[in-house]
């Protein structure tokens, strides 16, 4: 069987999502779905279509929420690029545990969009904050019950977890969790362990449990975390953390959906011209010619297109699944189903769009701008 790993900073091919069970100890999220019935939580679209497969510690997350203790939910955004479809799925996750009651805190990772992606600062704080900041308050997010961050400029003893960890993980254990290394990349990684780990500080609110949603390809990142938290026992009391993993959304072109491949997605601000551009020319499950789709169906599964619709776009699962199955009896061609998405992304932009406008003056305003 091939090795299966994951690298949070590259391009993840993940074929069978199963095997991250196996490999990595990931558990399945469906294992808790019936825990949350019982407390009365209704899953997010998310969860309840699968998209969520997995989780770790989340059924120690609902005991906690239960007794009515303190959580937290927690994710970093690397000011790299533009505020795209694939960046909104964990927008949507950050609103939804808001909405339960979660304290939020979100870290905008400048240290490691210099030291990784080569992004110049100005650069990188400009994204942070018009880009990420302004497209979460305009999914939603109260910035009453967020915190926003920068790494760099985040103050006090955030930076001492940072320095300590140091000496709690060896060259070669770094190597096993993330392969090949630099050493702007072991800065990242202790960064963003310090990142997850924080809010449980006095200074942040103290003692509490902290979920973080993540896409498949950044478990690394928590393995390492869950580490740290146990090898600092003694010194500071810190939880390991929660994690829910999500599916990788396909990019356009059917690769990974990336900011640094514009062609593969759709940025929040896109002029709706260059959008629809995009989106009706990609690839998709659709067959060589209209006769071919006809007599054998389209293949939905294999369809960035249908990402669209399954992740974002169609909320209503009858609705979901007549499109599915029109599409798989040959009954929906690619031209009409693209334009009928189109339709959706558009409605959606021009309101977001108008939202935008107004949260990126309240973005520069509740967030301290790193100084360089
Ligand atoms: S009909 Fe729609 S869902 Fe089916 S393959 Fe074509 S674009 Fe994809």
């Amino acid at each position: 069987m091939p090795e299966v790993r994951l690298d949070p900073w590259g391009r993840p091919d993940i074929k069978d999502y199963s095997r991250l069970y196996e490999v990595f100890g990931i558990r399945p999220f469906r294992e808790v779905a019936e825990k949350m019935k019982s407390m009365g939580i209704e899953q997010s679209l998310l969860m309840r279509r699968g998209i969520v497969f997995g989780h770790r510690d989340f059924d120690s997350l609902l005991d906690f929420y239960k007794r009515g203790e303190k959580v937290a939910v927690m994710t970093g955004f690397v000011p790299s690029g533009g505020f795209h479809f694939g960046h909104l799925l964990t927008g949507k996750q950050l609103v939804y545990f808001q909405n339960l009651g979660f304290k939020v805190f979100v870290g905008i990772a400048d240290a490691e969009a210099y030291a990784v992606r080569h992004i110049k600062r100005k650069e990188a704080i400009r994204i942070g904050v018009e880009e990420y900041i302004a497209n979460l308050l305009a999914i939603g997010l109260d910035e009453r019950k967020t915190e926003f961050y920068f790494q760099t400029s985040r103050k006090g003893s955030y930076h001492s977890l940072i320095q300590l960890f140091g000496s709690k993980i060896t060259s070669s254990e770094f190597e096993s969790i993330y392969g090949e290394i630099t050493p702007g990349k072991i800065v990242s990684a202790l960064t963003q362990a310090a990142d997850i780990l924080h809010p449980q500080l006095d200074e942040y609110g103290g003692y509490k449990m902290v979920l973080v949603p993540v896409g498949a390809d950044q478990d690394p990142h928590l393995r390492l975390t869950r580490d740290l938290a146990e090898r600092m026992k003694g010194e500071v009391e810190l939880r390991p953390p929660s994690s829910i993993y999500h599916r990788l959304m396909r990019g356009l072109d059917g690769g990974k959906m990336s900011s640094s491949r514009p062609e593969t997605t759709i940025f929040l601000n896109e002029p709706l011209e260059v959008a629809r551009k995009k989106f009706m020319s990609s690839l998709t499950g659709g067959r060589n010619t209209a006769e071919e789709q006809r007599r054998l169906g389209g293949e939905p599964e294999k369809c960035p297109v249908f990402d669209f619709y399954i992740y974002q776009l169609i909320e209503d699962d009858n609705k979901l699944n007549d499109v599915y199955k029109r599409c798989k009896g040959g009954k929906l061609l690619c031209g009409e189903c693209k334009a009928m998405g189109f339709s959706m992304i558009r409605e959606f932009l021009e309101e977001h769009q108008r939202k935008l406008e107004a949260s990126r003056e309240v973005a520069w305003s509740i967030v301290e701008a790193p100084k360089f």
